[in-house]
């Protein structure tokens, strides 16, 4: 039976989801090394998926069971780019997939974006995740009031996470240090802001309503927002999610106040046109977007836009810097016209940053079935694991296997224990590296 070696660079959902696919496969004996720049896998599930959505987070439990395939093997706290090269890796496996998400923001490109305050949300998730790389001032969160520019699920979760209660983030994994900032954090207002109309929102009627049953704050939606020939011509003419979503809106909209410490206001159809302030946000400037003449100031010192996630190149390998993705035909990577030879493409780096965990499991079988499709044809790279482990070894890259990450999750878990909770994520790396027995040099 012909043997194949197959790489992937990155350990989320399209990454977990091709090594399954891989691993399963009858026709041919495939060995699958997944590359992971994090001493931990899974991707956005852990470090996107908000930590009080616990339930869809349970997806680990079936993604940890890939990762346990006879064939598959993970190489953690190894950056492709840098540790070892895309040339090395495909010199040393007969095909690479590419699945190494987004790690960047869509920037909304207006005036004031740079100023101290204005954070994009991948931050600020990063943060609350643990992400080992988070960079976020917790000194922003002394602001009163904080603006979310986009009405996406992204959006809403980072509004639920600014005015949940210490207690029920501590239902979640959150890391200690970010339960305190946020139990301290003097944000009162959170401000939600979409550039379109209200049958227009992205986020979904099951997160909208989530928000309207979080116990410390009002949702506010002013009637007027609602009562738009826009919205209703869609309150008769939508499909059934946008139908739902005008209810939920609606319904919160007639609700009376409870008066909670708290509020989310909800505002649409305005555009973000300036950020104001000398060298830290004082204010945004927003014009109303079907009548750009109606201008209005919004005073916020925190503000997260939260637009899109974005890829980044890699080393050696063509971008579309337009789309921010890898081109690729029927998932095979592409340079001009030329497909290039036993390179493929898979998940947010290939669709751009859309789509649910389960999106990427259609995604992979896409690309697997093409590297399947071209097996006969790839080149036998003639490796083997004990070449690449020696590459690794002799450039001091400490791998974190999957022994070892377990040993990093049984420390959380340890760490849950003490403070009793099921679960507190470390969120350093060289305590990641401690926990998972790695002699730090
Ligand atoms: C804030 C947020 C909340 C979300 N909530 C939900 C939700 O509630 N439900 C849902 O279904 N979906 C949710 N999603 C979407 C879901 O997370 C994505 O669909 C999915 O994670 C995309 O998978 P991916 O494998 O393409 O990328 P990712 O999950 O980003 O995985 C890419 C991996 O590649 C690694 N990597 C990158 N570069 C390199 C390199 N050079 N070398 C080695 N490794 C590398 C990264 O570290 C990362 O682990 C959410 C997304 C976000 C951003």
């Amino acid at each position: 039976m012909r043997k194949l070696r197959v790489a992937i660079v990155g350990s989320g959902p399209s990454g977990a989801f091709c090594a399954e696919a891989l691993a399963e496969e009858a026709e041919y004996d495939i060995s699958i090394d997944v590359f992971e720049k994090l001493p931990t896998p899974f991707g956005l599930v852990r470090y996107g998926v908000a930590p009080d959505h616990q339930k869809i987070k349970s997806i680990v439990a079936s993604l940890a069971e890939i990762f346990e395939m006879p064939g598959v093997r993970f190489l953690g706290n190894v950056t492709v780019g840098s540790d070892i090269t895309m040339d090395e890796l495909r010199e040393h496996y007969d095909a690479v997939i590419l699945a190494a998400g987004a790690p960047l923001d869509r920037r909304l490109g207006i005036l004031g974006e740079d100023l101290r305050g204005v954070v994009a949300a991948r931050n600020f998730v990063s943060w609350y995740s643990g992400h080992p790389d988070a960079a976020f001032d917790t000194s922003l969160l002394d602001a009163e009031r904080a603006v979310v520019v986009g009405v996406g699920n992204v959006a809403l979760d980072v509004a639920r996470m600014l005015v949940r209660t210490p207690d029920e983030l501590r239902r979640t994994d959150v890391p200690e240090h970010v339960i305190e900032a946020l139990a301290e954090h003097a944000v009162r207002e959170v401000h939600v802001i979409g550039r379109r109309g209200a049958e227009h929102a992205k986020f979904t009627n099951k997160e909208f309503l989530e928000l309207t049953e979080v116990a410390s704050a009002d949702v506010v939606v002013s009637p007027s927002e609602l009562a738009t020939p826009e919205v209703e011509s869609a309150r008769a003419s939508a499909g059934p999610a946008t139908s739902r979503l005008l209810a939920a809106l609606q319904a919160a909209a007639d609700r009376p106040l409870h008066g909670r410490s708290r509020s989310i206001h909800f505002h649409f159809d305005r555009t973000p046109v300036e950020f104001i302030g000398d060298t830290a946000v004082r204010a945004i400037q927003l014009a109303q977007t079907s009548a750009p003449e109606t201008l209005s100031t919004l005073e916020a010192g925190l503000v997260l836009p939260a637009v899109g996630y974005r890829s980044a190149a890699l080393e050696g390998v063509p971008f579309n810097e337009s789309t921010g993705t890898i081109p690729h035909r029927d998932s095979r990577v592409v340079e001009g016209d030329e497909p290039v030879p036993g390179l493929y493409v898979v998940g947010w780096i290939k669709r751009g940053p859309s789509g649910v965990i389960g999106t990427n499991r259609l995604c992979a079988s896409e690309t697997t079935g093409a590297i399947l499709e071209d097996a006969p044809l790839l080149r036998d790279a003639g490796s083997s694991p004990e070449a690449v482990d020696e590459l690794l070894d002799a450039r001091g890259v400490e791998v974190v296997d999957w022994s070892r990450w377990l040993a990093i999750e049984a420390a959380e878990t340890t760490r849950g224990a003490a403070a009793g909770r099921d679960r507190v994520k470390l969120h350093d790396r060289l305590g990641m590296l401690a926990a998972a027995g790695v002699s730090v040099r």
